[in-house]
């Protein structure tokens, strides 16, 4: 992969609003939400390995493919109504030819959109970065654990809020 091919893109929460937006790396050093005007600076170490999260500076980063779950199944539901439409036609070398076809379209383009590297803690996709052996695939106990350290914090939030 080239480095200039691929654009880094960064998808995120706001951290104040929780509102999505998403920012062009390393062209923008600062992001300002366009709802809240909350600021973030993202951490300038930029290396295409992404040793922490650029939002939050967390340590803790898993990788996912950055395939949309709604295309594949949508590609299965027509390669499957157009095998059985061509069965009906009496074609049958048709129909498989469609379901081989859209399979290996699948299998492709599920390689060709490689990894998004996603923070445990702030949920930022960072899309254009080369995986590395840091990152490993989605576990659910340390998401557990950020998620319990979350709402943890929102409960001191709101009990600050209503002790004042
Ligand atoms: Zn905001
Ligand atoms: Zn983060």
């Amino acid at each position: 992969m080239s480095e200039k091919g691929f654009p880094l893109k960064v998808r995120f929460p706001c951290p104040e609003c929780g509102r999505g937006d998403e920012a062009r790396l390393p062209t923008s050093k600062t992001w300002q939400c366009r709802f809240c005007d909350a600021l973030v600076t993202f951490s300038p170490s930029i290396d295409r390995g992404l040793s922490h999260c650029m939002v939050c500076g967390n340590h803790e980063l898993y990788k996912k493919k950055n395939f949309p779950h709604w295309l594949g199944l949508t590609i299965l539901t027509l390669a499957c109504l157009t095998f059985l439409w061509a069965h009906w036609k009496y074609d049958p070398w048709t129909a498989w030819a469609i379901l081989l076809v859209s399979a290996a379209f699948d299998g492709l383009f599920y390689l060709w959109v490689g990894d998004a590297i996603v923070c445990y803690r702030c949920g930022a996709q960072f899309l254009g970065f080369t995986a590395g052996p840091c990152h490993l695939p989605f576990e659910l106990t340390v998401a557990e654990r950020y998620r319990q350290e979350r709402l943890r914090r929102e409960q001191l939030q709101s009990d600050a809020k209503s002790g004042s």
